[in-house]
């Protein structure tokens, strides 16, 4: 639907909600909260959340007004309609996202389900809920908070249980996804905490939705036995003559046809793709990736304890405790020549894209949505509608100022803030990079100039700070993430000065940042002012043009155009936007395989912690698969192979009789497979007397037997998606061969899981305690 046409349905539900306003402000404290029961009554009775919307939207307007003392402008009621039918709405920074999410919140809060709003950090989470959370209380919901102040400090499960049953549920997105997976991986039916999703609104949506995207959730488990692959294949890797072993092209790398020929022989193999040199395979491409394509500087750094530390592009900080996955950690430390870290196995992974996927009803805001709209489209079928402001904006966007060197384009942003500050006006200086930030202070340290950096690794801290750079005459340098979220409310005195002044330093990494840095100043129709400073120096211009060839330009032989600086600029930011969408579906489309699996395996898991059985009929034919698929794999069957298979998987009692077996005779001997099954089955059940604790071992028996596949399972897939992502693009379809082998896996740990079962149900010890307790000693 064109925007224009959903504004306007948007602003006849508005219509329909205001019909409303006398009418609950006549209304007593309890006659109004006292609304929600008969909204719950309702909708119990079938009527559907559109129809209770007006009403209940107009009860939260005025619970709003009397216990927050903000009644929801027309702008932000038209925006909470947008939120519950699942839109993602643009509002522009400072027309007040947090209040506007009560509405929908509210409404859908009253289905008893849960109503869910996720934002991309701690702070705003822990702020949103305890601030809005006395609106909610008053009509009579719920509310938690899903985080702690402190990251590393955990919930207990029981407290998880608490959290999820709330009405209403302020967490992050992270916190959330990993909630997810856990829940997965519980023991029993009662350590489970999640509840079906229902609703969720994300908050700072393009933030969370692209730029956390390519980036999955993995949970960690075992350590991986090491490899002594990785020093072998960095001293390989180090022989590599660029252009004729191996291609790169932006961020990718691969090996040439000849280069895979000289590994063959190097390592002394016929065919590197075999399945038997997967590990090697993989090696080299980890140790390639290492080399080539992985940047010391801009994506790591050794840090003092020497430790590879990761950086974290848009913020310039080190991301803490954070690894690469699937052994390309080891493999930098390897280039680095440190001591190898100890990689764990993956046992449960989701991409953010397919996570919120997953549930029914999702809808999105953020200032800064509408330039990806495109794409978000197609990521998650879902639509952007751009809110009309409260009030006309006033800020100026001042067109660019373009330099040749950085030199000159840092002395020009000085000499702007400090002419804009020499009048009173607040001055935010927003860099691309910490770096950056360091750079500037030592500059205005230069002038005599005191000034506030945000390079903290803290989100409530840099809070605190940003508040303040409204007052007059502060001076404030941020990254342009720092402080996201966060109003800059002007000091008095300061709107007669002209409101906010932002000077951006440097072209971003995409639009969205930029305008997220503009929309710091001029919030609800204050007056403001911006203007952005770029060189030829900035970093993004790294990607996409040929350095060499602007060399002269920078070095100042060569003069050039304006116009030309801000082509070659604009025109890296195009490259870099569309790299970041490419990597974000070229990993949902990874995830793609994993899902449907996940899906399945989930599920399965559902069913049996749920109490569901696994009937006898089933696991005897379950059984019969595991006895075609030993029959198929030795095809010259003798006895020693069959009394193996017999003591690995059936009993641990040795049979003579199978000695007069005619082993030329397959169905014979199934059938002689199958009776000992069945035998050594009945025995298992004469030993647990009652049907139910049967029933109970083998349920724990099946889910042992899938989390064990499974946890593999996902681990490898990890391991496949970093090999395959090292083959050539020119030679081969990656995606169609991930999946290929992906699905070969996935058959592969079907069989296994059901050799597992089998074994577990017959070869595991089963006693009965005196209490009629079960206890499982697994084989
Ligand atoms: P956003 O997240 O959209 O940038 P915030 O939710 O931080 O904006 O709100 C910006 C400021 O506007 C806050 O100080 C908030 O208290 C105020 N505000 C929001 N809505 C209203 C309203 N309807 N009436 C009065 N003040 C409001």
């Amino acid at each position: 639907m064109k925007t224009r046409k959903l504004v306007n349905k948007l602003r006849k539900e508005l219509k329909k909600v205001k019909a409303y306003k006398e009418q609950m402000e006549q209304l007593t404290d309890q006659q109004l909260s006292g609304l929600t029961a008969s909204f719950k009554e309702r909708y119990e009775k079938g009527e559907s959340l559109d129809k209770i919307l007006p009403e209940a939207f107009a009860a939260m307007c005025e619970a709003d007004k009397r216990v927050l003392g903000m009644y929801p402008f027309d702008v932000q009621i038209m925006a909470g309609v947008a939120l519950h039918q699942g839109y993602l709405a643009e509002m522009n920074t400072g027309e007040g996202k947090t209040l506007t999410a009560t509405l929908p919140m509210y409404l859908n809060g009253l289905t008893g389900e849960g109503a869910i709003l996720v934002t991309n950090n701690e702070y705003l989470a822990l702020r949103d809920a305890e601030e809005m959370g006395p609106a909610y209380r008053f009509m009579g919901l719920s509310v938690m908070a899903g985080v702690k102040r402190d990251e590393d400090d955990r919930f207990e499960n029981d407290e998880k249980k608490e959290i999820y049953k709330a009405d209403i549920v302020y967490t992050t997105h992270s916190a959330l996804g990993f909630d997810y997976l856990i829940n997965n991986l519980v023991k029993s039916a009662s350590d489970r905490f999640l509840r079906p999703f229902n609703f969720i609104i994300i908050d700072e949506a393009d933030s969370v939705l692209l730029d956390s995207a390519s980036t999955p959730l993995v949970i960690s488990g075992a350590p991986r036995v090491q490899s002594n692959l990785y020093e072998s294949a960095d001293f390989f890797v180090r022989t590599l003559k660029e252009n004729e072993d191996y291609e790169v092209e932006e961020k990718n790398v691969w090996f040439t046809e000849k280069g895979l020929e000289y590994a063959e022989e190097y390592f002394g193999i016929d065919n590197i793709f075999a399945p038997e040199y997967f590990e090697i395979y993989r090696h080299l491409v980890l140790a390639l990736r290492a080399h080539k394509i992985i940047e010391k500087g801009t994506e790591y750094m050794i840090s003092e304890n020497g430790e590879v530390a990761l950086i974290d592009a848009s913020s310039g900080r080190t991301l803490k405790g954070v690894k690469l996955r699937g052994g390309q950690h080891q493999a930098i430390e390897c280039k680095e020549r440190l001591e190898l870290s100890q990689e764990n196995r993956s046992m449960a992974s989701i991409t953010y894209q397919n996570f919120f996927s997953m549930f029914p009803k999702m809808s999105g805001m953020s200032g800064t949505i509408y330039d990806a709209k495109d794409e978000l489209y197609d990521v998650y079928g879902k639509q952007v509608v751009v809110i009309p402001t409260n009030n006309p904006i006033q800020r100026v966007d001042c067109p660019d100022w373009y330099f040749s060197d950085s030199k000159k384009q840092f002395e020009a942003a000085i000499r702007l803030a400090v002419k804009k500050h020499d009048t009173g006006q607040p001055v935010l200086i927003v860099t691309t990079m910490i770096a950056d930030t360091e750079i500037i202070s030592h500059l205005l340290v230069e002038k005599g100039l005191p000034h506030s950096v945000l390079n903290a690794n803290n989100a409530f801290w840099e809070a605190d700070i940003i508040k303040e750079a409204g007052q007059m005459g502060a001076m404030t340098v941020a990254t342009s993430m720092a402080g996201r979220g966060t109003d800059i409310k002007l000091g008095p005195g300061v709107k007669e000065l002209g409101g906010l002044a932002v000077i951006g330093v440097g072209r971003m990494l995409n639009i969205r940042d930029e305008r997220q840095a503009r929309g710091r100043s001029g919030r609800q129709g204050d007056p403001g002012y911006s203007r952005f400073i770029v060189s030829l120096e900035d970093d993004i211009v790294e990607k996409g043009t040929d350095l060499e060839k602007i060399q002269k330009y920078i070095d100042g032989t060569k003069r050039i155009s304006d116009r030309k600086i801000k082509r070659i600029v604009n025109n890296a930011q195009k490259i870099n936007e569309e790299l970041g969408s490419t990597n974000r579906k070229t990993s949902k489309d990874y995830d793609v395989v994993l899902q449907l699996e996940r899906k399945l395996m989930y599920d399965t898991r559902d069913m049996l912690l749920d109490g569901g059985t696994v009937e006898k009929e089933r696991l005897l034919r379950i059984a019969e698969d595991n006895v075609d698929l030993f029959l198929k794999e030795n095809k010259e069957l003798d006895v020693t192979t069959l009394n193996r298979y017999l003591l690995d998987n059936i009993s641990y009692r040795m049979e003579k009789d199978s000695g007069y077996l005619n082993l030329k005779n397959r169905n014979r001997v199934k059938a002689y497979i199958m009776a000992r099954v069945e035998q050594s089955l009945e025995e298992k059940k004469a030993s647990i007397d009652s049907e139910s604790a049967m029933n109970d071992f083998v349920r724990v028996s099946a889910l042992s037997a899938i989390d064990e596949a499974w946890i593999e399972q996902v681990d490898y897939l990890q391991q496949l998606q970093a090999a395959v992502s090292g083959r050539s693009s020119a030679q081969r379809n990656l995606m169609f061969e991930y999946h290929a082998e992906a699905l070969e896996s996935f058959r592969k740990m079907e069989n296994s899981i059901k050799r597992n079962i089998i074994r577990n149900v017959l070869l595991s010890e089963v006693s009965m305690d005196k209490k009629n307790r079960l206890h499982i000693i697994l084989p």
